[in-house]
């Protein structure tokens, strides 16, 4: 369903030129999860961010193609960003980027999104919005349905954006460590629900993490990133069985 080819990304600080993404490559299938993991600052969230081109000034495509079901969104139009984000590839972020709208409880923002994205009725919408509350932690769903983002804490809110995006039943969801500062249950539950909507939509998952037991449970194929390449790209069996960049076999023998 995606197609990353030679992508490379960078930033400009000053004069010298930062090569975030350096000629990156990868697959992703549909109805597959593409694991992406390397240490911090290899590349792999601004790789996520140019998917989308959310990639904030000075930072720059500057070469490659991402084809996303045969369409080139390498200079497509804002537009035809627009409309793919949150409709056709959900993104949830490492560190909110987009938030919640202050002016409108959890519950109406939530439904709102299940409204547009599932042919359900208002009270089957306001159901589902307490099961996807719920199920992503969020603890007396029914009385956080009626409370607007600022009375929520930051972990909280970050749940409710984990809910809205996968609500939006999007074809490709790339989920950039979102999970990292919640508990393992929640993290758990999280991948569940993940899980249950590929099986239900064939959607396809970038999942970006730091944790190798979420990429053995969960992923079909790896990219390994180190300095904005993409230095090992396997299915998840031989990665682990046959590790072969000198990082991917430190990275496994630091597993206890
Ligand atoms: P982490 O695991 O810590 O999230 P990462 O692999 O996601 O790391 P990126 O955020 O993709 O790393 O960053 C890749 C490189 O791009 C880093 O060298 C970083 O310093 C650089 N970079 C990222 N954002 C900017 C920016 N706004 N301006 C300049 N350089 C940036
Ligand atoms: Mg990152």
């Amino acid at each position: 369903v995606l197609k990353v080819d030679d992508l490379r990304t960078s930033f400009f600080v000053g004069k010298s030129e930062v090569k975030a993404v350096d000629g990156v490559s990868f697959e992703v299938p549909k109805g597959k999860t593409l694991g992406i993991v390397g240490e911090s600052g290899s590349g792999k969230s601004i790789t996520a961010l140019s998917i989308l081109n959310l990639i904030e000034k000075p930072g720059e495509i500057k070469g490659g193609s991402i084809k996303y079901k045969g369409e080139e969104l390498v200079n497509a139009k804002i537009s035809r960003m627009r409309k793919i984000r949150g409709n056709e590839i959900s993104m949830i972020f490492q560190e909110p980027m987009t938030s919640l709208n202050p002016v409108y409880t959890i519950g109406d923002q939530l439904s709102e999104v299940i409204k547009i994205h599932q042919k359900f009725g208002p009270k089957k919408q306001k159901e589902r919005a307490i099961e996807m509350l719920k199920l992503v932690g969020i603890p007396s769903p029914e009385k956080r349905m009626k409370q607007y983002p600022y009375e929520l804490s930051g972990g909280m809110r970050q749940r409710v954006m984990i809910a809205i995006a996968l609500a939006c039943k999007p074809e490709l969801l790339i989920s950039d460590e979102p999970t990292t500062a919640l508990d393992v249950t929640i993290q758990a539950q999280i991948l569940e629900l993940i899980k249950e909507l590929q099986e239900e939509i064939g959607m396809s998952v970038i999942m970006i993490t730091h944790d190798l037991g979420v990429v053995a449970e969960t992923c079909d194929y790896v990219a390994v990133m180190y300095a904005g390449r993409v230095v090992e790209y396997a299915d998840v069996y031989t990665l682990f069985e046959n590790p072969k960049h000198p990082y991917t076999v430190g990275l496994l023998n630091s597993l206890p």
